[in-house]
């Protein structure tokens, strides 16, 4: 299988080729030149296997450059005991008639971005050790996705990361769990400023082209096709675990900001996952619930961009977006690069004439969830189901209420767990969330971080002094 751009002037390539890359050079995103499709046969028999034989099964008809027996090494790494070590790795909840969690959060950083990340950090060891190269990581984080890439890639051969985090404005279990790592490959530099600016020397690092490639620069961050390809196979999962027959129906909730996850989720319908619809929720910063109400695409200033109680959700500009309108647009490049030049011109664009498409065609709606959206919905869970959500969660266990239909199962993506947002959960129930046992001890551990000005210079400096020879 070869992967081609959004923008459409990329020559074809394998997965491995575009696995260590971020944007396409034409500046669009990389996908399958055709998708590979599941028939319901095929699908049955799947439902059998655990987790990380499903996953490669599934995995294995998007890389054709990676023997299946290696890729089912991978997977079992990935998605083993040793990195979840719950009862089931990712259990169906159920929460009222009707609707049931898909708990994606049992990975190390009770996030679900522990899913990709963890198969990120065993295939990159292996292209890498394949290709005798290396790789420096270079990321800004604001919370959950800077401690998923360091877990999944701490002690990896050939890989070291380099993660920026805003000083002091993390919180507590975040910089424990960040910062108590003390892998000689992770490093934790935490700059003085806001968030938007570490984002901004990432920019600037890997736009210094001859420091980006003479330092072997790299980005985990969320437009990684391989991150979107792992996260295909919970869509998988979860209907196996929520159907009985063949053809069933079912819908998923997803809380959304980057448009990572639930692209996956458009993915797995186009391949033949029989799913009803595509419930994207957002909070307040509602510019993906804007477009798929009038069709108009608007991103926002990082400056209009609220601080919220969801705050992975805190994205005015979806990055993965694109790659669904390449689908709606009937995957015509020009359209869609036009688009995006109208976007930098104006600032938005427009596609409202395809409105009637978005549910009709591809199972799209959208809502908004706000801060008391968040609060009641977490309290009337609790109280109706005994089950503590955290706020992401709430937001699209909100949205999708109604859209419950009788006979057709609603899983809503559990996108995080409530230890990770402790002030939330005590403002909605009068109690913190409890914290799971094997992480009580993490605030009192010994941290490793660098503190140090905001400034380019100096991150620069600390890689070429840090990155391995
Ligand atoms: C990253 C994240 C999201 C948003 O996912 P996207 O793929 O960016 O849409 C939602 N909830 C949590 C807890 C997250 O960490």
């Amino acid at each position: 299988m070869k992967y081609r751009s959004t923008r459409g002037a990329m020559a074809p390539l394998s997965f491995s080729d575009i696995l260590l890359e971020g944007l396409a050079p034409d500046g669009g995103l990389a996908l399958p030149e055709s998708l590979p499709t599941v028939d319901a046969a095929t699908l049955e028999s799947w439902r059998g296997l655990g987790y990380a034989d499903l996953a490669t099964e599934i995995l294995s008809l998007f890389i054709d450059d990676i023997p299946k027996a290696d890729l089912a090494r991978l997977t079992r790494a990935a998605y083993g005991p040793a990195v979840f070590p719950g009862e089931q790795m990712v259990p169906l909840k159920p929460l009222e008639k009707g609707v049931s969690l898909l708990g994606l959060s049992e990975g190390p950083t009770l996030a679900f971005k522990d899913m990709a990340m963890q198969f990120l950090g065993q295939v990159f060891e292996y292209v890498l050790a394949k290709r005798g190269a290396t790789l420096n990581i270079l990321g800004a984080t604001s919370g959950d996705t800077g401690s998923a890439a360091e877990y999944a890639l701490r002690g990896k051969r050939g890989v070291s990361v380099f993660m920026l985090s805003p000083h002091g404005r993390m919180s507590e279990f975040q910089r424990a769990q960040m910062y108590s790592l003390q892998d000689a490959n992770i490093h934790n530099i935490a700059l003085k400023g806001v968030f938007d600016e570490c984002q901004d020397i990432v920019k600037a690092l890997a736009g210094d082209l001859e420091f980006k490639s003479s330092y072997h620069l790299g980005a985990v961050n969320s437009i990684n096709w391989a991150r979107i390809a792992a996260q295909i196979v919970y869509y998988f999962w979860g209907w196996l675990r929520a159907t009985s027959a063949p053809g069933q129906q079912v819908s998923f909730a997803v809380p959304s900001g980057n448009f990572g996850n639930i692209l996956a989720g458009h993915i797995a319908r186009q391949m033949g996952l029989p799913v009803r619809r595509l419930v994207l929720a957002t909070n307040e910063n509602n510019v993906l619930e804007e477009f798929f109400r009038t069709g108009i695409y608007r991103p926002r200033s990082a400056a209009q961009t609220h601080a919220t109680s969801s705050p992975s959700m805190d994205i005015s500009r979806a990055s993965n977006f694109e790659r669904f309108v390449f689908d709606l647009l009937d995957q015509d490049a020009a359209q869609v690069s036009a688009c995006w030049r109208q976007l930098e011109q104006k600032g938005e664009f427009d596609l409202s004439h395809l409105l009637p498409l978005f549910e009709s065609r591809y199972g799209f709606v959208a809502g908004v969830s706000s801060h008391q959206d968040r609060l009641d919905t977490i309290k009337a869970v609790y109280d109706k189901a005994g089950l503590l959500i955290d706020p992401h969660t709430a937001d699209a266990v909100k949205v999708a209420a109604p859209y419950v239909e009788e006979g057709i199962p609603m899983l809503v993506l559990e996108t995080a767990l409530p230890a990770k947002f402790g002030e939330t959960i005590q403002e909605a129930i009068g109690r913190p969330a409890p914290v799971p046992e094997h992480l009580r001890e993490l605030a009192a551990l010994p941290q490793r971080v660098h503190v140090m000005d905001c400034k380019a210079d100096l991150v620069r400096e600390y890689i070429k002094q840090h990155a391995p020879a």
